[in-house]
């Protein structure tokens, strides 16, 4: 297979139409066999779910080459459960989760000559998503869905690189409790924007979401869950019901404890305690993990001892890991890493 001829290292984290996608439909209360296409256009009735109650759900995750040349992504199982999870939330047909990962493993072959090479910092970006596609007006679940996989090669998530990111407090809430926070819904997202465009525009990188109840415990970015690293070293994330479980979160959480021999702690984090943190990072798999210098709110801004210009030495620790692990230097725990043959 040769690879596609791409200025590897200075991707962005952009949108680039790779040469196969795979699609299959939900008709008459069932999916179709699934295809690999071509075709990168979508063409759905002017009614559909999706466009009129933004009936839909995603999915994303990546394709890496490793240091010894073999095409890997890491933890699709997981991505699959909580897919699943999504489509019940929403009323949507659920794709069943070892399909998910057959699919995800034919389109990432497919699109092989388009996986980054070991080394170039970029990767294959897998984006999995399904959308109600027939006709609704009544307000009720659409009768026919669409499951697409795209791929497309992406360069780091933040510019800086392991610059910290400087985070706000947002005025506006992620999720409301017993809400949607915990599915990976394509509303969750829509109504971010305006925050995230309000944040960008007064200097920020993203928005620090509290609990919508008690406006007084962390939840998470609009799209990566936080990272926090106690004095004394102990490795803290939010717990809560309204936050997204991120893959990479319970990916990092396990390094810190099983490999790197860690004290962890998933619970309850007040805002009130984040000035005592000596380390905060957010993560997700667009980032990995990308360290946070500064958390401003109204009552002023919380600067990390470490994250200005570095990484601090435990999330640096864990970022070093979970890529190693991820690009095949470190062994990996037992099914996190499925080889693409
Ligand atoms: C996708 C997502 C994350 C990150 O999850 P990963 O599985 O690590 O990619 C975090 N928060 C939200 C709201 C998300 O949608």
């Amino acid at each position: 297979m040769e690879k596609k001829n791409l200025d590897w290292s200075n991707l962005s984290f952009a949108y680039m139409p790779t040469d196969y996608r795979f699609v299959t439909n939900f008709k008459d209360g069932k999916w179709d066999e699934g295809e690999l296409t071509k075709d990168d256009k979508v063409v759905i009735s002017e009614c559909a779910g999706v466009l009129q109650y933004s009936q839909s759900c995603f999915e994303g995750m990546k394709a890496y080459t490793t240091e010894d040349g073999r095409i890997v992504t890491f933890r699709p199982d997981l991505n699959a459960e909580r897919f699943e999870n999504s489509c019940r939330r929403l009323e949507m047909p659920v794709y069943p989760k070892e399909k998910f990962v057959e699919a995800v493993l034919k389109t990432i072959k497919a699109n092989e000559a388009y996986v980054p090479p070991y080394g170039s910092g970029a990767t294959l970006y897998i984006r999995p998503y399904m959308f109600g596609s027939g006709p609704v007006i009544g307000v009720k679940p659409a009768d026919e869905y669409q499951f697409r996989i795209l791929t497309t090669p992406v360069g780091p998530y933040f510019k800086g690189g392991m610059k910290g990111i400087k985070i706000r407090v947002s005025d506006y809430d992620r999720a409301a409790p017993r809400g949607t926070g915990h599915i990976k819904a394509g509303l969750n997202y829509a109504m971010s924007l305006y925050p995230i465009v309000k944040a960008h525009e007064d200097g920020f990188n993203e928005n620090m979401y509290l609990d919508a109840a008690t406006r007084t415990k962390v939840e998470e970015t609009g799209g990566a869950n936080f990272l926090f690293v106690t004095k004394d070293g102990t490795v803290v994330t939010p717990k809560s019901n309204t936050i997204l479980p991120s893959v990479t979160r319970r990916s990092l959480m396990y390094v810190a404890e099983h490999i790197l021999g860690l004290k962890t702690e998933e619970r309850e984090v007040y805002f009130t305690e984040v000035k005592d943190f000596a380390e905060c990072g957010v993560c997700g798999t667009a980032a990995v993990i990308s360290p946070v210098a500064s958390v401003t709110s109204k009552d002023g801004v919380i600067e990390f001892p470490y994250g200005k210009d570095e990484m601090g030495p435990t999330i640096k620790k864990l970022y070093d890991t979970l890529t190693g692990i991820q690009m095949g230097r470190i062994d990996p725990p037992e099914g996190w890493i499925y080889e693409i043959k």
